[in-house]
C-alpha cells in the first residue's frame, strides 16, 4: 500500500549515483520507505496512495544530515563571542556545561532540536554530552534520527587548561559509561537513534582511554568520534604533550579506521591528510564555528582535497555558541569561506556542498546504506523548501540558490520513515512555543550559574 504520495514538486535532488535531479516529480513512500521516485505521471500510474501532498513550487531533497552538533550547548548562544580556542572552552564552555544540571541540559536539548527540525534536518550527529537519554528521547519524541555519545575525558589537566570538576572521572569510569550508554541506547526508537563512543578531545584523553574505546566501538559495531586538529593550540598541545601531532598520534594508537569520525580537522598536515584518507576516515566540516571562534580551519584547510579524493566530508553546525544551527546557512559559509581565503570562486562548488550535508554526512553516520539521497529502498527522510519566497526567487538552478541564497527558514515540511514532522512551516511533533517560553524562562539561572553575565552583557547603555 503507497502510504504517502509526494507530487508535482517542480524540483527534486536525488543525490543519488547519477545525482539527477528530476523536475515535476513524485516520490512515493511505503511502510517508512521511499518505495518509487520518478515524474508525477509515471508515479501516478503505480495506483492510488493513501495521503497525497502536493509538491508544486516546492524543492525536495533529501533529509539534511548535520554531522555534527552540541545539543547541550544550545542555551551557550552569545555565551562565548570573540574568544579564541581555549578561552572559548576553558573560561566559557566548560564553565557553562560544568553548570548544567538535568533539566537545563533538557531545554537545551529540546531548544536544539526544535531549531534542527525546523531548517530542515532530519539526522543529527550529537557531538556527545552528558544526557544522551535525554537527547535521545527527545529525538524519539520529535521523531527525528540521530547518533548520541556519552562525552569521555579522563585528563582533568592539560597544557590546554583544566576541566571543571563536573567532569572529573578516571579511564575506568570514562569506559564504563559509555559502553552502559551503547548497550542502553543503541537501535532505540525503532532503530532511529543510534548510539556510539566519543572522546571529547585527543589532549583531555590518555592513550588507554582513546584506545579502549576504539576497541569497544569495533566490538559493537558502531563509530568514535572525537575533535581533532582544530586549532593552532590543539596541534602545539599535542606535540608538547605527546611529540606528535593529534592524528599522527592516533595513527601510533591504531585507532584510525573507517568508523573514526574526525571533527573539523583542518589543521591537519600533509602527512596526517595521507592517514585520513589511507584509513578511510570520516571528516565533519563545521565552517561557521571555526569563522566564529577563529579557528583557521578554513585558513589552514584542505578540505576540498580531501572531498576530491573521495573521503567522506560532512558538514555540522557545531554549536549556538557561534550563532547559527541552520544547515542551509552553513552550506553557504563552507561554500564561501574557503573561495574567499584562496581567491578562487571556483572551489567548493555548490554540488559538492549539498553531498557534504547528505549523502556524505550520511556516510559519517555510517548510515549510507539507509539515508542520505532519495532512492527506492532508502528510508524515506525528505526536506521540502518552499521556493515561494523572495530568496528563491528567479529559480534557474536549485542545487545554485539552496546553497547560495536559501537559508532553513524556507522548510514547509519534513519527513522522517515517512512520517510528517513538519508541515506548512509547523512542527508536529514538539510543542514550538512551549519549548521556547521555557528556554527563556530558564536563561537567567543558566547564566547566573555560569558567572559570565559581567562579560556578556551589551557594551552599549541599557536603560
Ligand atoms: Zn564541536
Amino acid at each position: 500500500m503507497i502510504d504517502l504520495r509526494i507530487e508535482q514538486a517542480d524540483w527534486l535532488l536525488t543525490v543519488d549515483h547519477q545525482r539527477r535531479i528530476i523536475r515535476d516529480a513524485a516520490v512515493d513512500i511505503e511502510a517508512g520507505r521511499i518505495a518509487a521516485v520518478g515524474k508525477t505521471a509515471e508515479i501516478r500510474a503505480r495506483g492510488p496512495a493513501q495521503k497525497t501532498i502536493d509538491a508544486r513550487g516546492m524543492v525536495v531533497t533529501p533529509g539534511l544530515i548535520d554531522s555534527h552538533i552540541h545539543t547541550t550547548f544550545q542555551m551557550s548562544r552569545g555565551l562565548a563571542d570573540e574568544v579564541g580556542s581555549r578561552k572559548f572552552l576553558f573560561e566559557r564552555m566548560y564553565p557553562y556545561e560544568g553548570a548544567l544540571d538535568e533539566d537545563d541540559a533538557r531545554v537545551s536539548i529540546e531548544l536544539c532540536v526544535l531549531e534542527l527540525l525546523r531548517n530542515g534536518v532530519t539526522t543529527f550527529i550529537d557531538a556527545g554530552n552528558y544526557q544522551p537519554q535525554i537527547t535521545a528521547e527527545v529525538v524519539g519524541r520529535a521523531g527525528m534520527r540521530c547518533i548520541v555519545a556519552r562525552s569521555s575525558f579522563d585528563v582533568t589537566q592539560s597544557a590546554m587548561g583544566a576541566l571543571p570538576a563536573a567532569f572529573i572521572e578516571t579511564t575506568e569510569q570514562s569506559l564504563t559509561r559509555a559502553e552502559a550508554v551503547v548497550k542502553e541506547l543503541h537501535r532505540v526508537f525503532d532503530g532511529r537513534v543510534h548510539a556510539w563512543f566519543q572522546f571529547r578531545g585527543l589532549n583531555n584523553s590518555t592513550d588507554r582511554l582513546i584506545v579502549g574505546l576504539k576497541q569497544l566501538a569495533d566490538r559493537y559495531g558502531v563509530g568514535v568520534q572525537t575533535h581533532a586538529c582544530f586549532a593552532r593550540s590543539t596541534m602545539e598541545s599535542s606535540q608538547a604533550q605527546h611529540g606528535a601531532t593529534e592524528i599522527e598520534r592516533m595513527a601510533k594508537l591504531g585507532v584510525l579506521g573507517p568508523n573514526l569520525l574526525l571533527i573539523h580537522a583542518g589543521w591537519a598536515t600533509e602527512r596526517e591528510l595521507e592517514l585520513i584518507r589511507d584509513h578511510n576516515v570520516k571528516v565533519v566540516a563545521a565552517a561557521s564555528s571555526s569563522l566564529h571562534n577563529a579557528y583557521g580551519n578554513i585558513r589552514m584547510g584542505h578540505l576540498p582535497e580531501l572531498i576530491e579524493q573521495g573521503v567522506a566530508v560532512g558538514l555540522g553546525s557545531d554549536h549556538a555558541s557561534s550563532g547559527i544551527v541552520d544547515l542551509p546557512q552553513e552550506m553557504f559559509l563552507a561554500a564561501c569561506a574557503y573561495k574567499e581565503v584562496r581567491e578562487n570562486p571556483e572551489v567548493m562548488p555548490p554540488e559538492r556542498v549539498i553531498e557534504m550535508a547528505t549523502i556524505n554526512g550520511a556516510r559519517c553516520a555510517l548510515r549510507d546504506g539507509e539515508v542520505g539521497s532519495i532512492e527506492a529502498g532508502k528510508r524515506a527522510d525528505l526536506t521540502i523548501f518552499d521556493t515561494r519566497r523572495p530568496e528563491w526567487q528567479p529559480l534557474y538552478n536549485p542545487v545554485a540558490n539552496l546553497v547560495y541564497s536559501a537559508t532553513g527558514k524556507s522548510v514547509d515540511t519534513v519527513i522522517v520513515d515517512g512520517h510528517i514532522l513538519m508541515r506548512g512551516g509547523r512542527v508536529l511533533t514538539l510543542d514550538e512555543s512551549e519549548i521556547i517560553e521555557a528556554a527563556a524562562r530558564r536563561a537567567p539561572a543558566i547564566l547566573a550559574k555560569t558567572r559570565l553575565e559581567k562579560l556578556i552583557a551589551p557594551k552599549w547603555p541599557v536603560s
